[in-house]
């Protein structure tokens, strides 16, 4: 930390913002500015002082930490910022969400009362180098390449294994759409899907990805893999009661059962265009074919439209399951998702388990399945099929072993 500028304290209690500023100041502070709400420390700011961090509390007289915070973002956002605060570790963590949303670099959030260790920490751990943003999303293609990338034959699947939590199996695989493209070489949906869903093209992709989804099914099952294959579904398509039909048309067509394949819609998707969607889905779950709800916990889904439609899976978000141990708030949210999924008779799928101890949080709260990249990366058919052998023979040694099974 740079303590040739000063540090601005923003704390409306004297006491707590005159042992910051000693802590601070036998932390090697040359300055220390003080400020006894946001409104003051924004004047200080505006008449040209600038802090090499601030040290805020957030609930404070006349402008509170929260627009403090705001108002820096907007003024110097490169000021680093910990807050010093009594609330709850719940609402610290939305704070704390949204200062990143104001562009301010938030180094930590310290409960009161600060302690002159836990500062240091904190000061310590702002002097590497600055975390990177998000890394800014892949560029989106125009139509007319996408267009002629489809006829082209460019777009595959790639596959990714779902487990058994219980005895590690390879269960199923869900197909997600991969542009091998001629000079980009393989590109995400982010590049592609929403431009076709906005254009009214994405039933293109899906029956090619249905088909090709279809294909594999009947090859893997042929090599002995008992998997279902799952394919993602938009929204829009429900909308269309043909859908069906044609979805049904082009499974057996290439040779597969529909009781081995699972289709994926959204938690939004399955609410709009409600009547005919239903008519889609009830029709889809008749022929055989396993239905998932997909991203739950994203979207707005009511329990009663939940519990209409019949679906077979529910995908808990990854945004809920990743780091879910260590996040009471995920880790509640998981809960109530599994226990809804179970009541429902649902099978649960949790996505995004990235670590062991995501494994070992969703299986201990009983999660049917687990997806994520801790396990496995989507990955071609020819490596799917050897992925799922090794994991089938290494189980099967560990079932002669007595070996307890693990991802
Ligand atoms: P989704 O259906 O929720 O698929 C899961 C996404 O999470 C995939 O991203 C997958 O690669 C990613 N993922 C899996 N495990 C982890 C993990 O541990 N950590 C992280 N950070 N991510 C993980 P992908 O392949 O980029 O697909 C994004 C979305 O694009 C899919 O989300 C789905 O909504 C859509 N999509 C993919 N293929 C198709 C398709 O054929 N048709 C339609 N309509 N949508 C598709
Ligand atoms: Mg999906
Ligand atoms: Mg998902």
């Amino acid at each position: 930390m740079n303590f040739t500028q000063s540090i601005l304290i923003v704390e409306d209690h004297d006491f707590q913002r005159r042992l910051l500023a000693r802590i601070l100041t036998a932390l090697g502070a040359q300055g220390v500015l003080e400020a006894a709400n946001g409104r003051e420390a924004l004047a200080l700011i505006e008449r040209g002082s600038a802090p090499a961090l601030v040290v805020c509390d957030l609930d404070m007289p006349e402008m509170d930490g929260m627009a403090f915070i705001r108002n820096l973002g907007e003024r110097l956002p490169d000021v680093p910022v910990i807050i010093a605060s009594a609330l709850d570790p719940a609402l610290l963590g939305s704070v704390a969400k949204m200062a990143d949303a104001y562009g301010v670099r938030l180094l930590g959030v310290l409960e009161k009362p600060v302690t002159r260790m836990h500062l240091a920490q904190l000061l310590a751990a702002g002097d590497g180098p600055r975390q990177p943003r998000a890394a800014p999303p892949a560029p989106r293609f125009p139509l007319a390449e996408i267009e002629a990338g489809i006829a082209n034959h460019e777009f595959v699947p790639f596959f990714q294994p779902k487990l058994d939590m219980q005895t590690g199996a390879v269960v199923g695989a869900e197909a997600l759409a991969r542009w091998k493209h001629p000079a980009k070489g393989i590109v995400a949906p982010y590049g592609f899907i929403l431009t076709l869903e906005q254009a009214g093209k994405i039933n293109t992709l899906t029956f090619l990805m249905l088909e090709q989804a279809a294909h594999a099914t009947r090859r893997l099952r042929a090599a002995g893999l008992e998997i279902t294959v799952s394919v993602n579904l938009s929204t829009t398509s429900l909308a269309d009661v043909t859908l069906a039909d044609r979805v049904a048309g082009v499974v057996t067509g290439a040779g597969a059962d529909p009781k081995h394949l699972v289709l994926e819609i959204t938690e939004t998707a399955a609410m709009t265009s409600l009547a005919p969607a239903l008519e889609n889905l009830t029709r889809l779950r008749m022929k055989g074919f396993g239905l998932s709800i997909d991203d739950y916990g994203t979207g707005f889904a009511s329990l009663a439209q939940l519990a209409r439609v019949p679906f077979t899976e529910l995908k808990i978000d990854q945004g809920f399951v990743t780091g879910c141990g260590e996040h009471p708030t995920a880790h509640v949210i998981v809960e109530a998702s599994l226990a809804l999924a179970h009541g429902l008779k649902l099978r649960a799928v949790a996505e995004g388990i990235e670590t062991q101890s995501d494994w070992d949080a969703l299986k201990g709260m009983g999660c049917d399945m687990a997806q994520g990249y801790f396990m496995a990366r989507p990955m071609d058919e020819a490596t799917l099929l050897d992925f799922c052998g090794a994991r089938g023979a290494r189980q099967a040694a560990r079932t002669q072993t007595g070996t307890p099974s693990r991802p």
